[in-house]
């Protein structure tokens, strides 16, 4: 790599980290751009099925909601939008900053197992779209379809297209932003939940980083090299909030100590003062817009 695919810069600093989740091991060296902070994997294994187990989080876990406690949902939704808030999902707020409703049209990119698009249908959306080139097979129902198949060969425009945590798990930024203003409807929305390198935990952990989740994350933006790609495609960034957890801390901690994360237990590692007290950071983290992941909001011009 010569220069930034983002913003053009030749100077880069090197990281070299291990795949750790899972205890695999491997040597794979990360470019962080020195402008625009965007941080590249640089060579990308060919098979990256290996590295997604099918103990992996997002592919395991399917709760599904029957009877009144389905019902309950759509209650508490349909409160909500009138103002009244009974302990609200964290959905609610991304669904009210993207401005979308139950007839808005939705791709989740990156949708693992589908647990949100299931959830937003409880709440009343119908028109909903998960990708993921990680399921097993298709699954269609009456509200939501989804479809094991690659980013890029979507085909359809969505009025609402989001990646939780999907992003830095597609190779070249660009190309995914290229792509991304192809399927949105005229004044869409899209929103990326992305791990950020203006994350405090990376500038002082650098491979111990929790999230930097090598070799599964092929790319992680600072806001600087997602403000850059928003004016490069006529994308309005019209809101940014940190949204990072505790997990950056025992997760990094865990790493510096050796520990492989997939199956351990993390009360028998820390006390539960020891966990406040991350969770407390965490809030103030992203207060100060210091955590290592954070929610950007995008419209199309
Ligand atoms: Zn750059």
């Amino acid at each position: 790599m010569n220069s930034c695919e983002i913003c053009g810069s030749t100077s880069f600093r090197k990281t070299t980290a291990k795949e750790r989740m899972f205890g695999m091991g491997g040597s794979f060296e990360y470019l962080e751009c020195e402008n625009c902070k965007g941080l590249f994997l640089l060579d990308i294994p060919l098979d990256m099925g290996e590295y997604y187990p099918s103990n992996y989080y997002s592919l395991v876990n399917f709760n599904t909601s029957k009877g009144l406690r389905k019902w309950s949902k759509r209650i508490r939704y349909l409160l909500f939008k009138l103002g009244i808030s009974l302990s609200p999902p964290v959905y609610f707020e991304w669904l009210q900053t993207l401005q979308g409703n139950e007839n808005s049209k939705i791709a989740d990119i990156g949708c693992g197992n589908g647990q949100l698009l299931e959830e937003l249908s409880y709440n009343g959306f119908k028109n909903l779209h998960g990708y993921d080139p990680f399921l097993l097979e298709d699954k269609y129902s009456e509200r939501i379809q989804l479809k094991k198949m690659d980013y890029y060969d979507i085909n359809e425009k969505y009025d609402i297209v989001m990646f939780h945590h999907a992003f830095e798990h597609i190779s070249n930024p660009v190309r995914v932003f290229e792509k991304l203003v192809t399927i949105l409807n005229p004044g869409g929305k899209a929103l990326i939940r992305v791990p950020v390198t203006d994350g405090q935990v990376w500038k002082e952990s650098r491979e111990f980083w929790f999230q930097l989740d090598a070799p599964r994350h092929l790319f992680i933006p600072n806001t600087k090299s997602l403000q850059i790609l928003a004016t490069k495609f006529d994308l309005d960034l019209y809101s940014i909030k940190f949204d990072s957890f505790e997990c950056q801390f025992w997760g990094t901690e865990l790493y510096k100590r050796g520990k492989i994360l997939n199956g351990l237990n993390i009360t028998e590692e820390f006390s539960q003062q020891e966990l406040n007290n991350f969770k407390r950071k965490s809030i103030e983290y992203n207060k100060m817009k210091i955590g290592d992941q954070a929610c950007f909001y995008f419209k199309l011009k």
